[in-house]
């Protein structure tokens, strides 16, 4: 019988089959251990008469590191960990031996070879946590948004306007209708779909012409944008507590095994409970200060400033209320000062920085086209935006999620290009 090994646990005694790949082997001519991995698991084969035949421990021979196997025999329990099982093999069936020798060896290989043989890197145990993580973390926002009452809208990609500034756009030439941009954000059109729906979220690749060369920073990545009808901004930072803690709670009921293999420490995990710490951006500004950073009023926050603002918090912290200026056109001015407008910015602990950006949006009509205009941006090209507050506008707000950011806070991986499977950044596109 075929199983996938993580199902070996029910077949404790049984004779089964696994279909995978042999990644690494030890012992001689007498015995061989074969670590063997099938993409849902881990497990070691014990080859070794009388079990195994001596054309099976010449098969074992034969077999060199990531080649694909499919190896048969009894399961039993490891005999001293826990959850660990292993394989008594009498039968080898050897699919493909490697050709040549596999490229990546246990010893330390530089981040540019890695990148460059990333169809191969993604095989290795802490590559294929860390997809395990993404995969649950995908599930465990549409879970908590179907939960909420939010459906999924899916946004173009291919899109006439701005919506982060336009600084970052990639472009494209679109036969006779002229230049177009890859989406930024499907926020515009969600907005559209929530006075439809009233809840909506998208989840899918977005497009940054960052020049920037962080950790954090990918020119292509996977954005989850959420939108709701009748949610102010208070309750917009509510319903982003509650869904990172969704999120957190999720990987940790799902994913040991995989923080087990990036030795990641639960303890900060486990502390992640809402209420999240709430900062404006002038208290955050004046905490900063008393922490000896140069910041000044108005700017953007740094790393180093994200990383001083949540050294002390066990959660994440929200800053928000910031300076009208430095902030996109649709945000919602704060009725209590015109200066600000409704919007926050979530930052992780751990050094995670941030992970999702929200506000409220403009609902005023007038407000919102004085807006366009004063940003310099094509009204005609908003027009249909500007629509929204015409026709039973409402107040509403959403958010965007970054999910490599948090795949990245989650699973401590150094650098954000770990966090998805095929890494675009400012210097790489291949493969
Ligand atoms: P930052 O200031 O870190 O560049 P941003 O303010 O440009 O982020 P938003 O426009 O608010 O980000 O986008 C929403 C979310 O999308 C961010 O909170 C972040 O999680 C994610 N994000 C933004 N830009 C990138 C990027 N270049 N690579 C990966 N994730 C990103
Ligand atoms: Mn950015």
């Amino acid at each position: 019988m075929n199983i996938l090994i993580q199902d070996a646990k029910n077949h404790v005694g049984q004779e089964v089959t696994i279909r995978g790949w042999m990644y690494n082997k030890r012992g001689s001519g007498k015995i061989w251990f074969l670590e063997l991995r099938d993409g849902s698991g881990f497990m070691q084969g014990v080859v070794a008469p009388p079990a195994a035949s001596p054309d099976v421990m010449q098969a074992a021979e034969k077999l060199v590191m990531e080649s694909s196997v499919k190896v048969t025999g009894k399961v039993a329990a490891h005999p001293k960990f826990k959850d660990v099982y292993e394989m008594q093999v009498n039968g080898i069936e050897i699919v493909h031996v490697c050709e040549e020798e596999y490229p990546i060896s246990k010893k330390e290989h530089g981040p540019d070879f890695l990148l460059n043989n990333r169809h191969l890197w993604l095989r290795s145990r802490k590559q294929w946590a860390i997809q395990r993580v993404r995969d649950v973390v995908i599930q465990a926002v549409y879970d908590f948004f179907h939960k909420n009452g939010f459906i999924k809208i899916d946004t173009p990609i291919l899109t006439p306007n701005a919506c982060e500034g336009a600084t970052t756009l990639f472009e494209i030439e679109y036969f006779d209708e002229g230049t177009v941009y890859l989406s930024q954000s499907g926020q515009l059109y969600l907005e559209a779909a929530i006075m439809s729906v009233g809840r909506a979220f998208d989840f899918g690749p977005t497009f940054r012409a960052e020049k920037s060369k962080t950790k954090r920073h990918l020119t292509e990545f996977w954005m989850m944008d959420a939108e709701a009808a009748f949610v102010e901004h208070e309750e917009s930072m509510e319903i982003q507590e509650s869904m990172i803690c969704a999120i957190v709670e999720r990987v940790l009921r799902d994913c040991l095994p995989e923080l087990t293999i990036l030795e990641r420490n639960l303890e900060p995990f486990k502390k992640i409970k809402t209420p999240f710490t709430r900062l404006t951006y002038t208290e955050a500004i004046e905490k900063l200060h008393s922490l000896g950073s140069d910041i000044k009023f108005g700017e953007d926050l740094g790393n180093d400033d994200e990383g001083l603002l949540t050294q002390d918090s066990d959660v994440p912290v929200f800053v928000h209320k910031w300076p009208k200026a430095i902030k996109p056109f649709y945000m919602k001015t704060d009725p209590t000062n015109p200066e600000l407008v409704c919007n926050d910015d979530l930052i992780a602990t751990e050094g995670g920085g941030e992970i999702i950006g929200g506000s409220q949006r403009e609902d005023s009509y007038e407000k919102l086209k004085a807006a366009v205009e004063k940003e310099g941006l094509k009204g005609t090209e908003y027009q249909w935006y500007l629509d929204l507050r015409k026709y039973g506008s409402v107040p509403h707000s959403g958010f965007g999620l970054g999910l490599e950011r948090v795949v990245r806070w989650l699973t401590q991986a150094e650098h954000i290009r770990e966090t998805i499977p095929f890494p675009r950044l400012m210097e790489r596109v291949r493969p």
